[in-house]
Parts: C-alpha cells; sequence; structure tokens
C-alpha cells in the first residue's frame, strides 16, 4: 500500500488536488466515482475488449538479442509503439473516455505536448462519436506538424497555446483556463499529473503494461520479476505503468530516465528530479523546476513529450524514497541512442524512447541481468528532427 495514494491523494507530502473553487464538483465527482467504475464489470469488459481488438494488445514483449550482445545483458523491450496511434498514450484515453462516458459527458477538452495524446484523445472521441477540444503549445504546432493534421483529420479542434514558451505547461494552462469556464465538460488529462484523482487514475488504467509484462515475463524467463525496469519521464504515466505491480517488488530496480536537453546544469533542461523543488504545478503538490520566487521555470528538450517542469506525484514520491533510481540523457545521447536501435534492430523509436535507451552505455551490466525497457512510442513523429540531426 505504500506508493498507493491516501483517501485525500497523497503519496508521502506528494499529491493532493490544488483546484479553483468552480472546478471542485467536477474533481470531486470523479474521484468519488473513479474506483468503482474501473472496478466495476462492465467497464472491464469495455477497457479490455478494446485494449485488445482496438489498440492491438497485449503490446509484445521482445528479447532484443543484438542490442543485449552489444550491452552484455539480457535485454526485452516492451512494445508499446505497437499500439494503435503508436504509443502507450492510447491505453489511458480509451480509459478514460469509458469513464467519461459513465459519468454522462459529451464533450472533451486535452492538453498535448509531443501530439501524441491529443491524437490518442481525439481518437477515442472520433471511436465514441464525442466533441474534443485540444490545446497545444505553438512551438509544439510547429514542431510536431504530422500529429496536428491527424487531430484535425479526427475531427478535433487544436487551440494553440500562445503563452510563456508556448509548450505543453502552457498548454495545460489554456486547458485548465477552459475547463473552468465550461466545467460541463470532461477534462482527459494525460499523465500522471494533475489534481487527484488523476495521478492514480491514469497509472491504474497505464498499470495494464506491468500486467502483462509480469505474465511474459513468466512465460519467457520463468519469473514473473526482471532484474529491472527502464522507462523514460515525462510526466510520467508510460514509467508509473511499466512499474506499477512491481512497485512492492524491491528486489525489482527501477529506473526513471528524464531528459536532460543540453546537459542538466546547461540551463536547458528537463530534468526535474535534479533541478526541481517542492511546489505546487497543475493542481498537485510535485517537485518542479522553479526559480527563487516559485516562478516555473521553462524546461527544454529536444523531445516535445519530455519537456515538461514537473513530474507526477508519484515520481517525486519515489525519488524522495529511492524507490526509483532518476537518471538522464542529453539530446544528443538520446538521438544516438535512437540511431543505434535502428540499426541493430530495426526499430525507429520515439525520441522521448530514446531517452530510456541512452541510459544502457552508463550502466554496469552483466549477462544474466534481465532489464525491461519500457519502449513507449514508435519515432514516425520524430522522423524530420532524426534525419535533421543525422551524421
Ligand atoms: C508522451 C510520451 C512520453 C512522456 O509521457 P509520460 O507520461 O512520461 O509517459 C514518453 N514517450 C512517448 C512515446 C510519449 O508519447
Amino acid at each position: 500500500m505504500k506508493f498507493q495514494p491516501d483517501s485525500n491523494g497523497y503519496y508521502g507530502q506528494f499529491g493532493g488536488a490544488f483546484v479553483p473553487e468552480l472546478l471542485y464538483p467536477n474533481v470531486k465527482e470523479l474521484e468519488d466515482n473513479y474506483i468503482t467504475i474501473i472496478n466495476s464489470e462492465s467497464f472491464q469488459k469495455d477497457y479490455k475488449a478494446l485494449l485488445k481488438d482496438y489498440v492491438g494488445r497485449p503490446s509484445p514483449l521482445y528479447l532484443a538479442k543484438r542490442l543485449s550482445e552489444k550491452y552484455g545483458a539480457t535485454i526485452y523491450l516492451k512494445r508499446e509503439d505497437l499500439n494503435h496511434t503508436g504509443a502507450h498514450k492510447v491505453n489511458n484515453t480509451i480509459g478514460q473516455i469509458l469513464i467519461a462516458k459513465r459519468l454522462g459527458k459529451t464533450k472533451i477538452i486535452a492538453e498535448t505536448g509531443a501530439g501524441q495524446h491529443g491524437v490518442a484523445t481525439a481518437t477515442v472521441c472520433a471511436l465514441m462519436g464525442l466533441e474534443c477540444i485540444v490545446f497545444m503549445g505553438e512551438t509544439d504546432i510547429e514542431r510536431q506538424a504530422p500529429n496536428v493534421a491527424r487531430m484535425k483529420m479526427l475531427g478535433a479542434k487544436v487551440i494553440p497555446a500562445t503563452s510563456g514558451s508556448k509548450t505543453l505547461k502552457d498548454a495545460t494552462n489554456e486547458a485548465i483556463r477552459y475547463w473552468i469556464q465550461h466545467p460541463e465538460t470532461y477534462y482527459l488529462i494525460g499523465s500522471v499529473v494533475g489534481p487527484h484523482p488523476y495521478p492514480d487514475m491514469v497509472a491504474r488504467l497505464q498499470a495494464v503494461i506491468s500486467e502483462e509484462m509480469k505474465m511474459q515475463l513468466k512465460a519467457q524467463t520463468g519469473n514473473e520479476n526482471p532484474d529491472m525496469i527502464i522507462a523514460c519521464v515525462g510526466g510520467g504515466s508510460n514509467a508509473a505503468g511499466a512499474f506499477y505491480h512491481y512497485l512492492n517488488d524491491e528486489d525489482v530496480s527501477l529506473i526513471a530516465v528524464e531528459a536532460a536537453g543540453l546537459g542538466v546544469n546547461s540551463g536547458e533542461s528537463a530534468a526535474t528530479s535534479q533541478l526541481g523543488e517542492v511546489g505546487v504545478i497543475h493542481g498537485s503538490k510535485t517537485i518542479l523546476m522553479q526559480d527563487e520566487y516559485g516562478q516555473i521555470v521553462e524546461p527544454y528538450s529536444l523531445s516535445a513529450g519530455l519537456d515538461y517542469p514537473g513530474v507526477g506525484p508519484l515520481h517525486a514520491f519515489l525519488h524522495e524514497t529511492k524507490r526509483a533510481v532518476f537518471m538522464n540523457a542529453t539530446d544528443q545521447e538520446a538521438l544516438d541512442a535512437a540511431y543505434e536501435l535502428t540499426r541493430i534492430e530495426g526499430i525507429i523509436p520515439a525520441l522521448e524512447t530514446a531517452h530510456a535507451l541512452a541510459v544502457l552505455p552508463k550502466m554496469e551490466l552483466r549477462k544474466d541481468q534481465i532489464i525491461v525497457i519500457n519502449l513507449s512510442g514508435r519515432g514516425d513523429k520524430d522522423l524530420e528532427t532524426f534525419i535533421k540531426h543525422l551524421k
């Protein structure tokens, strides 16, 4: 139970629900209902059926032989990149759209960074015939054009966020502002962030990743626990899903990898656990990058999905209690790892995912060590960036 939030949504000192008075009824309605809905037979039936026949789950657990040989360990890749829409995000949007429908909501709003969550949300809104508005930073709209086109084709309205760094945190601010003005809408948050119960709800919906990993590892290695699980962290949802059913298994090391941008101390970074301090962002108490006046410091990463100044409260707690080890990778290290995986395994990973791969050269590994890397998404959306930096 140590890694479950308490009844007020706190993991240790982190979490809670810091929302404006006007949004309190929305958050309370969700809080009062989410666990009952998720645990209900009808939800589980619909959720499991869509994950299987629409998303394509279970995602394979692939033994990457050439990668294993290169790093002297036994490395498996959990293939979330093979999901419909190309990343883990859809596990959560499928779950939340089913919850929104059960709460009688007809209009969905969402924020997006790389565009992956926007696409996953627009997709499930099309599937369910619900109206969809996606807030996205102007900078991200420029660097993620293919995903913007996808959202529009799926029928979503994409609204640019033009304040601050014009990236994910600004899109989130716009989404919250809109929610306050239109409290009848359902806010579909894309990571384990935001006010309680979102972090716990999203973690439960992504937990299917580690649920499958346990069965697949058992079948392939005879033991459901690996020695180590590595996942990249933006807000923390793919990592939360990959870690979830292992949180209490102390024999499994959990490695969370943040984006160091141009270097942790370069002033152009998104390595929150290294640079952040305790504060409140987007409705929860967590660690975030801020200046001496508590103003949020603009994060930087070449990867739009990791370009966020905070981490979810569960991750802040995992960091504080040292249950997870936080590492980081620079833009260049991630690019190199992406080129490497492409050349030796024939898999083009998302730039976010490449950060998780990029810590392999920094570790001392043993042949008999079983490592699972959560391959959170595919790299199609990043092709332009990859080609631009290819030497
Ligand atoms: C959005 C995204 C991430 C980062 O988000 P988390 O909530 O930290 O998982 C990582 N990888 C991919 C492919 C993404 O689309």
